[in-house]
C-alpha cells in the first residue's frame, strides 16, 4: 500500500510539473503578446430590450498569436500581476477606438471594459482612466467598467473607495457574474454599482418558460435598488420571447451577436 501511495504521488507530481510549465509558457506568451501587439479586442453588442437596438458594447480581449481565449490566460495574468499591463492596454485600445469612430463621424455607443480586482487596487487606475479620456477627448459616460464581487475579497474597503472615484468621473459600473456567488444580494447594498449583469449559468438555471417569477424577482429587487439589469448569454428565440415579456433592461448573447472584430462592430453604429 505504501508503494502504490508513492506511485500516486509521483503521478500527481508530474501533472503538477506539467501545470507549472504550462503556466510559465503562458506567462511568457502574455509578455510577448504585450510587446508584439498580439492582443486585440472583440466587441459584443448589448441590446436595449425596449428597442431591440444595440445600446453599448462589451470589450472582450483575445490573443492572436497563438490564438488564445481569455479563460486560458487571464487567471495567469492575474497571478503574475501582468493583468495591470493588459488592463491598461485594453483601456487605451478601447478609448482610442472610440476616438477613431468619433473622428470618422459615427455616433458613439458606450463600451464596457472588464477589470479584475488587482487593477482596481492599482494606485494609478483612476488617473490613468481620466488622462486617457482627456487625451482622446472622450466623454466618461462612454466608458463602463465591469467588476465582480471578487473586488471585495482583498482590500475591499480601499477598492470600494476607488470604485466610487471612478463612478464620480461619470463612468458607469456594472457588477458582472451576478448570481455565481451566494452573497451577491448582500454586497449590492454597499457596492457603488449602476448595473448588474445576470450570469448565463444563473439565467440558464432559473429561466422558466411557464412562470419566470424567480428571475423577474431578482430584476425587481435590482430595480428597487435603482440598478439596471443586463441578462447575459441569451442564445435562443424561446428564451428571448420569455425575457422580452419581463422587466430586465438589457440583453446580451449569441442570439443577437457574437463578439465582433472592430470592423464588424462598426456596422452597428450610425452616422448623422
Ligand atoms: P464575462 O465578462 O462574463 O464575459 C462574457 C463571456 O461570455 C465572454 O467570453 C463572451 O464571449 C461569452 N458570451 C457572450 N454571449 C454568450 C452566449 O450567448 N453564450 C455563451 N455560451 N457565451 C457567451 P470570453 O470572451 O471568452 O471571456 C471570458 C471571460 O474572460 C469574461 O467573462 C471575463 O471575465 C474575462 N475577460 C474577457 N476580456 C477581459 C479583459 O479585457 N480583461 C479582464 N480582466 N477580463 C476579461
Ligand atoms: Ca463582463
Ligand atoms: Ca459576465
Ligand atoms: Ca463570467
Amino acid at each position: 500500500a505504501k508503494n502504490s501511495g508513492k506511485n500516486k504521488f509521483s503521478i500527481f507530481d508530474e501533472s503538477m510539473l506539467f501545470e507549472f510549465n504550462e503556466k510559465i509558457r503562458i506567462e511568457q506568451l502574455i509578455r510577448s503578446a504585450l510587446d508584439n501587439e498580439w492582443f486585440f479586442i472583440e466587441y459584443q453588442p448589448i441590446i436595449d430590450k425596449s428597442t431591440g437596438e444595440t445600446s453599448s458594447f462589451e470589450a472582450l480581449i483575445r490573443m492572436s498569436e497563438p490564438k488564445l481565449m481569455p479563460n486560458q490566460f487571464i487567471s495567469i495574468a492575474e497571478r503574475t500581476g501582468l493583468i495591470i499591463q493588459i488592463g491598461r492596454w485594453v483601456i487605451k485600445e478601447v478609448i482610442e477606438q472610440l476616438k477613431n469612430w468619433k473622428i470618422n463621424g459615427y455616433n458613439l455607443k458606450p463600451i464596457a471594459v472588464n477589470l479584475s480586482p488587482k487593477q482596481i487596487y492599482d494606485g494609478n487606475l483612476v488617473e490613468f482612466l481620466e488622462s486617457q479620456l482627456k487625451i482622446n477627448n472622450i466623454d466618461p459616460s462612454l466608458i463602463e467598467i465591469e467588476i465582480t464581487e471578487n473586488v471585495l475579497i482583498e482590500n475591499g474597503d480601499s477598492n470600494i473607495v476607488t470604485l466610487q472615484r471612478i463612478k464620480d468621473l461619470g463612468i458607469t459600473i456594472s457588477l458582472d457574474d451576478f448570481g455565481t456567488n451566494y452573497s451577491s444580494l448582500n454586497y449590492l447594498t454597499y457596492m457603488p454599482v449602476d448595473k448588474i449583469k445576470i450570469d448565463k449559468n444563473f439565467k440558464d438555471k432559473f429561466i422558466n418558460f411557464k412562470n419566470n417569477q424567480f428571475l423577474e424577482g431578482i430584476v425587481f429587487l435590482a430595480h428597487t435598488l435603482n440598478l439596471k439589469v443586463v441578462i447575459e448569454g441569451v442564445e435562443d428565440e424561446d428564451e428571448y420571447s420569455i425575457l422580452k415579456k419581463g422587466e430586465s433592461d438589457f440583453l446580451q448573447g449569441y442570439l443577437f451577436s457574437r463578439p465582433l472584430k472592430k470592423e464588424d462592430a462598426t456596422k452597428f453604429l450610425t452616422k448623422n
